[in-house]
């Protein structure tokens, strides 16, 4: 029921996370929920009300009263996406499995990166004869203002292509091991077990989106 995989945009926000130790002000005062919680009747994003006990509620309704009522007791619904992710995070500590899966999903983008740098070889090569054909029919004493332009944009031509180059070499080779998944895991405990806001930001990096249905039904979507 619970996937074991999260995703690798997953895995690299929350490792930019532990780098940067952003601190996440914006988000003090939010509810858990706020933005990714939707109505699962006609799928507008619900809001939050004030007052003693909060509860989300769906905006159109709100602002039109043309749709059926739908809310949810703010507390009972945090409470509950929690617990979906407190499954996902505790119940599936497979890490070896999750390392692989990753790391095969990496594999493809990898596949995708090499053609891309074959094509770029490729446009390297014929550039490279091009300037070769234009400097020995300048040294032949053919001089041309076109020939030279035709120098200028091929040499442009080469510079941006080398430049791609080193950029893709530069985003190859990301791997995940067995115990980076697990420290990540250990991280996501932690902020399971930390205040409103860890919590939030745990919940936007696991979950998608959750919808409210009458009568307390709840979907919950994972990423
Ligand atoms: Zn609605």
């Amino acid at each position: 029921m619970i996937p074991p995989i999260v995703s690798p945009e997953t895995f690299e926000r929350v490792k930019a996370r532990w780098r940067t130790n952003i601190t996440r002000a914006q988000t003090k005062h939010a509810h858990i929920l706020t933005g990714i919680i939707f109505c699962g009747v006609c799928g507008a994003p619900m809001t939050l009300t004030g007052g003693r006990y909060p509860k989300y509620q769906c905006s159109r309704w709100k602002n039109n009263r043309d749709t059926q009522y739908v809310s949810a007791g703010a507390k009972t619904a945090d409470k509950r996406v929690i617990g979906y992710v407190k499954n996902i995070i505790l119940n599936e500590p497979d890490f070896e499995k999750i390392a692989e899966n990753y790391n095969k999903e990496h594999a493809l983008s990898d596949m995708a990166l090499k053609s891309k740098v074959e094509a770029i070889t490729a446009e390297l090569a014929e550039v490279n004869s091009g300037i070769d054909n234009a400097v020995s029919a300048i040294l032949k004493g053919i001089l041309s203002a076109k020939l030279e332009e035709e120098v200028k944009r091929l040499e442009l031509r080469k510079k941006k292509l080398n430049e791609d180059l080193l950029n893709l070499s530069q985003s190859t080779g990301r791997r995940i091991t067995t115990e980076e998944v697990r420290g990540i895991y250990t991280r996501y405990e932690e902020m399971l077990n930390s205040d409103v806001t860890e919590q939030r930001a745990l919940v936007l990096d696991l979950i998608e989106r959750v919808e409210v249905f009458p009568e307390g039904f709840m979907n919950i979507a994972p990423k």
